[in-house]
C-alpha cells in the first residue's frame, strides 16, 4: 500500500505526460483524432463515400487522386484582412473560395465587390453567422435566402456553396440547403488560425496535414491568416500542390453544381432563376 501511494502520483504525472504528447501530436495529424479513432470514419473512406454524397448534397474532401487543393477562407467580408489576403492571392495567381457573412456585406460592400472582382468564388455563409442546427427549417432557408440576397445585390452573383457556420449542420440543415440548390461544404484540414497561434505554427499543420483532394478552412477576420499565407501557398507548391476552387473540385468529382466558377453551362440553382 506504502508502495502504491509512492508510485501513484508518478502513474498520474506519466499518464498526463503522454497524454500532452499525443494531444500535440493530433495538431499536426493528416486525419484528426476523433477522426482516426471512429471505425465509421474509416469504413466510409475506404469505400469513397466521404467526397461528395449526391444524396445530402455534402462535399467532405476532394479527389484523393488529384494533387489539388482548395483554400476556403470564411467570415468576410473584414475590412481589415480581406483586402491584404485578396492581393496576396490575386499575387501568386492563387483560387479561392470566399464564404460571406450576409450582414457583413451590407456591412463592408466594397470589400466584398473587391473580392469579387478578384475572380474568387463567393459562397454563403448564412446571414447572421447562426449555428443552423438549432433553427426551424423556414429560418434556415432564410440565412441562406438572405446572405444571397446581398451578394447578389452587392457583387451580381449567386452563391451556390454554403458553408455552414462553426461548420456544424443536421440532416436538416442538408436537406433545407440541398433544396434551395446548394451544396453543403464541409472541412479536411483546420489551419487553427482562429487562436492566436504564431504564423510558422498555422503553416506548418497545414502542410502536415494536407494531402490530395483536401479543403482547408482559413478565416479571413484574424492577422494570423494573413501571416501565414505566404508560407502555405510556397509550401504547398513545393510539394506539388495546385490550387483550386471548391466549384472545380466539385466539377473534377463530377457533380453537375458547384461554385460561380464552375457552373457555366451547368444547372442554375433553383433559387437563382
Ligand atoms: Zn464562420
Amino acid at each position: 500500500m506504502r508502495n502504491f501511494r509512492r508510485r501513484a502520483p508518478l502513474a498520474v504525472a506519466a499518464v498526463a505526460v503522454l497524454g500532452l504528447a499525443a494531444w500535440q501530436a493530433d495538431r499536426y495529424r493528416k486525419v484528426p483524432l476523433d477522426r482516426a479513432i471512429n471505425p465509421l470514419y474509416w469504413v466510409r473512406h475506404w469505400r469513397g463515400e466521404d467526397r461528395y454524397d449526391p444524396r445530402t448534397g455534402l462535399l467532405e474532401h476532394g479527389d484523393p487522386n488529384a494533387p489539388e487543393v482548395a483554400l476556403t477562407v470564411d467570415d468576410g467580408p473584414d475590412p481589415r484582412y480581406g483586402p491584404a489576403i485578396a492581393a496576396l492571392l490575386e499575387r501568386d495567381h492563387v483560387p479561392a473560395t470566399f464564404f460571406l457573412v450576409g450582414t457583413r456585406v451590407k456591412q463592408y460592400p466594397q470589400v466584398a465587390r473587391l473580392l469579387a472582382r478578384g475572380g474568387f468564388e463567393i459562397g454563403n455563409h448564412t446571414y447572421d453567422h447562426q449555428r443552423l442546427p438549432a433553427l426551424p427549417p423556414h429560418q434556415i432557408a432564410n440565412e441562406l435566402r438572405l446572405c444571397d440576397r446581398w451578394v447578389a445585390a452587392v457583387t451580381g452573383r449567386h452563391t451556390t456553396l454554403l458553408r455552414p457556420p462553426g461548420v456544424q449542420y443536421n440532416d436538416k440543415v442538408l436537406q433545407v440547403a440541398r433544396s434551395l440548390g446548394y451544396v453543403t461544404v464541409s472541412w479536411t484540414v483546420g489551419a487553427g488560425d482562429y487562436d492566436p497561434h504564431p504564423p510558422q505554427w498555422i503553416a506548418r499543420r497545414v502542410l502536415d496535414r494536407t494531402e490530395p483532394g483536401s479543403i482547408i478552412l482559413l478565416h479571413q477576420d484574424t492577422p494570423a491568416t494573413l501571416a501565414a499565407l505566404p508560407a502555405i501557398i510556397s509550401g504547398l507548391r513545393a510539394r506539388g500542390y495546385r490550387f483550386v476552387t471548391v466549384g472545380e473540385m466539385l466539377r473534377r468529382l463530377h457533380v453537375p453544381v458547384g461554385g460561380e466558377a464552375a457552373t457555366a453551362g451547368l444547372t442554375k440553382p433553383k433559387h437563382a432563376r
